[in-house]
């Protein structure tokens, strides 16, 4: 038998709340299958210096990007806000977010952990995967922007593609071994109106729409939740990631976020995939496929009765899922200005000018009055970015909507 090789891994967005249960699944591998074999060689974050500064301390062959310039900067100038943050005085630390890249593509490195947020992942993550790395990848938004050119670049590359959304890491689990599955069950917990009136939705604060019944994630996909937006684009990775089309796609509302996702096979059969809610399993898999090792998290009880449910979702109180097979069936540059819209109206919502219900309509808005392309380039899918975030800023500004 040969031994398994070395692993030295890199974390994109190390503070998150994805970034972080990295971390831990790192340090969890390095105490169980041996330190030897897994280094974290890498480390980025935006914000949150001492928070970077501490994962910093526990691997000292890190190297460090911080790819917020203006934050990087205060530091430097021994801001008052970043007292008492030191890095490991060793440390390589490049300033700015072309350093992101850098990183992605560092021979020395093998594992790219995609964990950065939204579209700024997008450049670091298309690097990693040019340079024919192993990308466990967290940022959907980097497939919903930009599908085709990920997976031309992994055809090209040889790079190797693994979930962590816990969905996809369900259903890429479900289909080890099948055939092409006659369809895939996205399961969503429904978030935390799930329950709501679209008039209780209308007048939704933050504070509510950020409270998960199940998952504690960070501000955007929590809003995303709320919305289903998150399903939506879910929908879209599910397509690029699988090779199926929306047609092969069902979305199922599962309270419990227990069964994370279930294949149907040819002949009828569905597969799923359990486990408590924790990120670390599906992190922790997509580093380690296609070995299976003892895991950090909890294991289901099943010494008490557990009530699974399977429900479908209601599009009219949520639109959001209606949109994500809409994008997913036209594909083209239709996924990068819906994405753009969503994280221009969740940032919108955030400060308080738009309501939450008025952030599905903004995508919608932004992709009924886009020139749709069948094919595009990063740069026309960046300009396109930028053109719809204009858009929904525009729109917000005319129609007066809180
Ligand atoms: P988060 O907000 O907790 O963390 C985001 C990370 O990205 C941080 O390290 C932050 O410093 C970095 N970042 C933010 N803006 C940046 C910028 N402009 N440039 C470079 N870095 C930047 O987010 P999260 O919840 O960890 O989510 C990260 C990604 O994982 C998202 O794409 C999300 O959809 C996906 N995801 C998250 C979960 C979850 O449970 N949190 C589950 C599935 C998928
Ligand atoms: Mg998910």
């Amino acid at each position: 038998m040969t031994e398994p090789q070395p692993h030295r891994v890199a974390i994109l967005g190390a503070t998150g709340s994805i970034g972080t249960a990295a971390s831990d699944v790192i340090e969890h591998l390095r105490a169980t299958d041996g330190s030897d074999r897994w280094v974290l060689r890498g480390i980025s974050g935006h914000g949150n210096l001492a928070l970077l500064a501490k994962t910093a301390s526990r691997h000292l062959n890190a190297r460090i990007v911080l790819s917020d310039t203006a934050a990087a900067q205060a530091w430097q100038s021994g801001d008052a806000a970043y007292t008492g943050v030191t890095f490991p005085r060793a440390s390589r630390i490049d300033v700015g977010s072309e350093w992101l890249i850098d990183l992605a593509e560092d021979p020395e490195i093998d594992t790219v952990v995609a964990a950065i947020v939204g579209r700024a992942g997008l450049e670091s993550t298309v690097a990693a995967v040019t340079a024919g790395k192993r990308v466990a990848l967290a940022n959907k938004e980097t497939l919903v922007v930009a599908g085709a050119v990920v997976c031309e670049a992994m055809r090209n590359s040889g790079a190797e593609l693994l979930p962590v959304d816990s969905e996809h890491s369900a259903i890429f689990q479900c289909l080890l071994g099948r055939e092409s599955p006659r369809r895939i069950v996205l399961t969503a917990s429904g978030g935390p109106f799930r329950d709501w009136t679209i008039d209780q939705m209308h007048n939704a604060t933050v504070d509510q729409a950020l409270a998960h019944p199940t998952w504690r994630m960070g501000q955007k996909i929590s809003i995303d939740s709320a919305t289903m937006m998150n399903k939506a684009l879910e929908i879209i990775e599910a397509k690029w990631l699988f090779g199926v089309t929306a047609d092969q796609i069902e979305v199922v509302i599962h309270r419990q976020s227990i069964i994370h996702s279930m294949v149907e096979t040819c002949d009828g059969s569905m597969i799923a995939q359990l486990s408590p809610p924790d990120m670390r399993l599906p992190i922790q898999y997509a580093l380690t496929h296609p070995r299976c090792l003892p895991g950090a998290t909890k294991l289901l009880d099943l010494s008490k009765t557990m009530e699974l449910t399977l429900a479908p979702v209601d599009r009219e109180r949520f639109p959001a899922i209606s949109l994500g097979f809409e994008v997913a069936r036209v594909g083209g540059t239709a996924g990068a200005v819906v994405n753009a819209a969503n994280e221009e109206a969740v940032g919108l919502f955030l400060l308080g000018q738009i309501r939450f219900t008025d952030i599905v309509p903004a995508c919608q808005m932004a992709l009924d009055n886009h020139n749709f392309e069948i094919t595009a380039s990063i740069d026309r899918l960046l300009e396109l970015d930028r053109w719809a975030r204009a858009e929904v800023r525009r729109w917000q500004a005319r129609s007066n909507l809180v």
